[in-house]
């Protein structure tokens, strides 16, 4: 294809709470095309839920918007109900972090798919109970049969998840969005929770957005990620760009604050202070009050632009109609050009 159009699309969003000195997203601009998988990564409170929800037409009550996010086209910021509906039932599925908050409890896993299989596709009982089954053993749950009958909390919270993304899939989306999916999970559990979701984003070709606080794992898992900071993107590059040259001092700190999986910690160096909150705005930078190479008179006069630094990729990815991954990468920071990854 050489249209050009993202999958998902977010134009400048802008997303402002009442009673709050700073939007809660500031001119968020993310694409994802279809098939490609893509990683937004920040702190808690960095607005990466947020901007997750609204995939789905879903703003905080209240907020004020500006810009558009659209799905395969569409427009959700200000869109109808019907068009809500029909990217909320074929375009676009969602999992959360906490997989038994999305399931009803006196409800046998069963009926939870065989519920939404029927809503999605007007299916027969018997052939949705078919594609449950199905369903069941493409999330590599070992006794599809025995699951359908089981309760939630029969379930560890892992099998749990893999319900969820059974679920997520029976309106056959063509974008997956996953809000930290794996959070609640023990560590080898959310190994195996990725490695199904990865495979489910190739075979199936979906788009994949998956949001997390933990950059190696947005690395490991996704072609290209976005990096979010009180509510703005501060980087974005391909995943291997990133790990190898993080050019953004929030970047580097986040890559250096997570230990690897396997071996020893390299950079385990935490970012110091916390976030800054929505009663909260500075006039500069936003992450100023915790970078070591803040230079006054500079970075508290005027916010960062997001713009392109360093070549433009080469190769495959350059080619991309999308403008995904043949994006060059963008670093909102006063001294991106002068810091090198030496001293990041
Ligand atoms: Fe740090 Fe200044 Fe860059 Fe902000 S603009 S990240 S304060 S060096
Ligand atoms: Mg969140």
């Amino acid at each position: 294809s050489d249209t050009g159009v993202a999958l998902l699309d977010y134009r400048d969003l802008t997303v402002t709470l009442p009673g709050t000195a700073r939007p809660i997203l500031d001119a968020v601009s993310l694409r994802v095309a279809a098939g490609e998988a893509v990683a937004l990564v920040g702190e808690s409170g960095s607005g990466k839920s947020v901007t997750a929800r609204a995939a789905l037409g879903l703003l905080p009550a209240g907020a004020s918007t500006g810009g558009q996010v659209l799905v395969a086209g569409r427009g959700l910021v200000g869109a109808d109900a019907a068009t809500l509906r029909e990217v909320r039932t074929g375009k676009a599925s969602m999992i959360f972090q906490d997989p038994r908050a999305g399931i009803n409890p006196v409800r046998r896993v069963g009926d939870f798919l065989t519920e939404a299989l029927r809503l999605a596709g007007g299916r027969s009982r018997a052939a949705a109970e078919a594609r449950a089954l199905e369903l069941l053993g493409a999330v590599g749950l070992p006794d599809p049969p025995r699951h359908l009958r089981q309760y939630p909390h029969q379930m560890s919270g892992g099998m749990l998840q893999r319900v969820m993304i059974a679920g997520a899939l029976t309106a056959d989306p063509e974008l997956l969005l996953c809000d930290e999916p794996t959070t609640a999970l023990d560590v080898t559990t959310q190994a195996e929770i990725m490695a199904i979701l990865r495979t489910l984003q190739r075979e199936r070709g979906l788009g994949l957005l998956l949001i997390t606080h933990d950059l190696d794992l947005a690395a490991a898992c996704c072609d290209r990620v976005y990096v979010m900071y009180a509510g703005r993107i501060v980087e974005s590059a391909g995943a291997a760009d990133l790990l190898a040259a993080p050019r953004h001092p929030y970047t580097a700190g986040l890559l250096g604050s997570s230990p690897p999986l396997h071996g020893e910690p390299t950079r385990l160096t935490p970012i110091p202070g916390v976030p800054m909150g929505l009663l909260e705005s500075a006039p500069g930078c936003a992450f100023a009050a915790r970078c070591a190479f803040a230079r006054p008179g500079l970075c508290d006069q005027s916010p960062p632009p997001l713009v392109p630094v360093g070549p433009a990729p080469v190769g495959p990815a350059a080619v991309d109609p999308a403008g995904g991954s043949a994006a060059p990468r963008l670093v909102a920071c006063h001294l991106a050009d002068e810091l090198h990854e030496e001293e990041l």
